[in-house]
């Protein structure tokens, strides 16, 4: 027996959850919100038993969850927690390691080293690239966004981590009409600015129109994406890569999901030729399925990411090792390349394969469901997303509101090119044909009423 109970008593009570998650309500109810306030009053003036409070925390908590974790929340785009990686995550915020520098924790360094070479190769990107482990897509975009205006301005014979914006060069930017709201944020993050961009329109499924893509040159920055966030629908990456490395342009994806399609060989076609970007964001936390917080940042010339990321100080000398905080924006961390590994080291290649084709296939079988119970699915179910109407923007609003608050499953709302639709994402490792059968049986009884 351990000598310290807490940490044993604390794994009893997630099992327990975990174990409880895919048949309880994926919401809360409005009583277990209520109780939440359990957790306040005033500030107590002693401390108290760590095994009390986390007692506390796991009644009153627990309850108060959104079930995102067990099958059937197919909610924005949110994946569950393998449970490798849980574990792993455990054990790494035991460790209380900082991930920053290799001094700190060879570990997390040596991890991340390895982690990294497995993510090139399974989304079959330059094993040369540069990679950063930040935490989620949006930062992602933010720190592969930095190493472009870092190489845009070198070569402009501008040095903008010394001299910053003003008065530097100018820089285009151009976007899709489709362009996911946190790509725009770091764009506004990084000096460029939300308005100041070009948006060339996007078809039908909401990819970049290739054909409108306006003359690019070697001060140009085009973002494409893989993975529309409504439509799962790609942008035409190998004809605007090609045009972008004819004008010594710098291309950058925003694959918060969608990049994982590269790893399904049945998906891969879809992804053809995005590994000619010059950068790529992508989640952890969506469809690899590891605990929040985490993404990465692809930059296939290491050099610039490394340039934009730096920091100088005397005493972070930098040897032979991977120094991770010259990667990313934050220095001091948590090691979470470490759930990235457990993630891929427990599913290989094939699994991880499965993974994402099973929750295509499962896609399929939602969009096919809901047909025919005679709703119109508005995409062409060919990713992971699927949007239905359910007739007029009134009713699909109802039934939206009626499956969220019976919890049965949970699925958002969007409104697509004039249609309100609900949407609903398959990313989770956990999700069988029978939670879509059991959505789905929901769902239609709701919209039949
Ligand atoms: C989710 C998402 C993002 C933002 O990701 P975060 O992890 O929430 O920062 C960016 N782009 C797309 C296409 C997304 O789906």
């Amino acid at each position: 027996m351990s000598r310290n109970p807490l940490l044993a008593d604390t794994a009893a009570r997630a099992a327990r959850y975990v174990d409880a998650v895919r048949e309880r309500s994926v919401v809360p109810s409005q009583d277990a919100i209520a109780r939440l306030d359990a957790l306040g009053g005033a500030l107590p003036e002693d401390g108290e038993d760590p095994g009390a409070l986390i007692a506390l925390l796991d009644d009153v908590g627990s309850p108060a969850t959104v079930a995102s974790t067990g099958g059937r929340y197919f909610g924005f785009v949110t994946g569950g927690a393998l449970p490798a990686t849980v574990a792993a995550n455990w054990l790494a915020t035991a460790w209380d390691q900082n991930a920053g520098l290799f001094a700190q924790s060879p570990v997390a360094s040596k991890v991340e080293e390895i982690a990294a070479a497995w993510l090139l190769d399974v989304l079959g990107l330059p094993s040369s690239s540069g990679v950063g482990f930040v935490t989620g897509a949006t930062m992602a975009n933010f720190t592969a966004l930095a190493a472009a205006r870092h190489w845009l301005l070198k070569r402009a014979g501008w040095n903008v981590e010394e001299r910053g914006l003003f008065g530097a060069p100018e820089i285009t930017v151009i976007v899709g009409g489709e362009v996911h709201v946190s790509l725009l944020k770091a764009l506004a993050l990084l000096g460029f600015g939300r308005m100041r961009v070009i948006t060339v329109p996007a078809d039908d499924q909401g990819r970049m129109r290739a054909d409108a893509l306006p003359a690019l040159n070697d001060r140009t920055l085009v973002c494409i994406q893989a993975g529309n966030v409504n439509t799962g629908a790609f942008d035409p990456a190998a004809t605007i890569c090609a045009k972008a490395r004819e004008a010594n342009a710098w291309v950058h994806v925003d694959g918060a999901f969608g990049l994982w399609a590269a790893a399904a060989p049945q998906r891969a076609h879809l992804m053809n030729g995005f590994a000619e970007a010059d950068s790529l964001a992508t989640d952890c936390h969506k469809w690899l399925n590891v605990p929040y917080d985490s993404g990465l940042s692809f930059v296939r010339d290491a050099e610039s990411l490394r340039a934009a990321m730096s920091i100088r100080a005397a005493y972070l000398s930098q040897g032979d090792n991977r120094e991770p905080c010259q990667f990313t924006p934050e220095a001091s961390r948590r090691a979470r390349g470490i759930e990235v590994w457990a993630a891929l080291r427990s599913l290989g290649r094939r699994g991880l394969a499965e993974m994402i084709e099973s929750n295509c296939r499962l896609a399929t079988r939602f969009a096919a469901g809901l047909r025919s119970a005679g709703f119109a699915v508005l995409n062409d179910v060919m990713l992971n997303q699927v949007m239905v109407s359910f007739g007029n923007a009134e009713k699909t609003r109802r039934v939206i509101a009626e499956v969220q608050n019976q919890g049965a499953c949970w699925c958002g709302g969007t409104e697509w090119h004039g249609h309100t639709a609900m949407r609903i994402s398959v990313s989770c490792w956990a999700t069988t044909e029978e939670d879509v059968d059991r959505s789905l049986a929901a769902i239609v009884r709701i919209a039949g009423t």
